[in-house]
């Protein structure tokens, strides 16, 4: 094998570069050294596409949105799973598909994409896509607002007509994608999903919240244009296990419930969380996306008191001074240690930064642990 700078070599014959996702093609230069020579710069989820036509007989649901993704690929590949049918799960939620081996004929991949992953894929007809919502996260890789919308727009563009697209219609960027693909023509394959849909959800102990009613309503339609049956969509919801890091409840300490909610990167995110339990301790702040908690607003009057750490630990207690009692802790263990101290039987602390990991921790992996670990010492 022979390494070398991508930079520097003569691309003049190539088929495609073929890079990660986390590559910023905004701004590094091997998207101008592709460009020179026309050719397309592509990722492992276009390689699983173009070689669809080598396996057996399959079928493949792509799942895309700011929020929710993971949840929702995770409860559509049980629900399949459940229903006996071969399933792989794989993409962004951490499970390259690549390295996953090929399903027998009749198999279902699930695979959740997020938009940097569409953007390096071209040609991948999901047999059913589901957009969830689009609120704004990830700027920092796009143009603007507009450019991250268009980038989810495209899972819908590559589909062939006949196939399924499931758009939750919440939010503005989203409906318009939904009018466009029902203006396209592929209207009878179009389901909307609207906010604020009452279901009974107390047989789903993972799937709670109106956030997990809109990712149950997008799985149950998903599975539906797949065909699954009844029985096994209704058996897959109430017997789905959860995520980590989402809404996750690590222990109870004297009465005192631990939520460790970590995969909350941005508002949006934190919001469902802030409106699922009574009396919070909220340990919020990190990596801030953005400069105000407004999305969260709906959720503060359940909040006893706020922790805030991480590098927006003193702009969020600035944010916050006015709605609430709020600590400036900085630190994740000084939070845990404060919100342990001040909570009360029946109350929460829950941990759902509202922010990206990156200036205190490798990830929101990491985060959740270093939670978890902290309120296992606090036994
Ligand atoms: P993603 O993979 O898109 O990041 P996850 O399923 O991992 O989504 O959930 C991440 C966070 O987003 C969780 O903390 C959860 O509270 C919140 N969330 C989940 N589903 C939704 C939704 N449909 N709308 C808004 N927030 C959601």
């Amino acid at each position: 094998m022979t390494l070398v700078d991508p930079l520097t070599v003569d691309l003049t014959g190539y088929a495609a570069v073929v890079v990660s996702p986390g590559v910023p093609l905004n701004r590094h230069p091997i998207a101008a050294h592709a460009a020179q020579f026309g050719i397309p710069i592509i990722g492992d989820i276009e390689l699983f596409a173009q070689a669809r036509a080598g396996l057996p007989a399959h079928r493949v649901v792509g799942i895309t949105g700011t929020n929710g993704k993971s949840t929702t690929t995770a409860l559509i590949h049980h629900i399949v799973a459940t229903a006996g049918w071969p399933a792989r799960m794989g993409g962004n939620i951490g499970l390259p598909i690549l390295a996953q081996d090929a399903l027998p004929e009749g198999g279902v991949y699930v695979l959740e994409l997020s938009s940097y992953q569409i953007d390096l894929t071209r040609t991948l007809d999901c047999d059913v896509a589901v957009l969830l919502n689009i609120t704004p996260d990830h700027l920092d890789r796009y143009r603007d607002f507009d450019a991250y919308a268009a980038a989810k727009a495209r899972l819908f563009a590559m589909q062939s007509p006949g196939h399924a697209a499931i758009i939750g219609i919440a939010d503005a960027p989203s409906a318009a994608i939904a009018r466009q693909v029902a203006l396209s023509g592929r209207g009878e394959q179009l389901t909307k999903i609207a906010p604020g849909v009452c279901m009974d959800q107390s047989r789903w102990p993972a799937l709670q919240g109106p956030h997990n009613a809109q990712n149950a309503l997008a799985a149950i339609s998903a599975c539906e244009a797949l065909g699954v049956p009844q029985a096994a969509i209704t058996r897959g919801l109430e017997t789905f296990g959860g995520l980590p890091h989402r809404m996750e409840r690590v222990s109870e300490v004297g009465g005192v419930q631990f939520v460790n909610d970590s995969k909350a990167t941005n508002p949006d995110s934190a919001a469902p969380a802030l409106q699922a339990y009574d009396r919070i301790h909220w340990i919020v702040g990190g990596q801030a996306k953005s400069d105000d908690l407004e999305a969260c607003r709906p959720g503060f009057g359940h909040v006893a008191r706020a922790y805030t750490i991480g590098d927006a630990a003193a702009r969020f207690a600035e944010l916050l001074a006015g709605e609430m009692p709020v600590e400036r802790c900085d630190t994740l263990d000084r939070a845990v240690a404060a919100a342990a101290a001040n909570a009360r039987p029946g109350e929460t602390v829950l941990l759902s930064p509202a922010c990206a990991s990156f200036d205190q921790f490798r990830d929101y992996e990491a985060r959740g642990d270093a939670f978890r670990t902290l309120v296992e010492g606090l036994k």
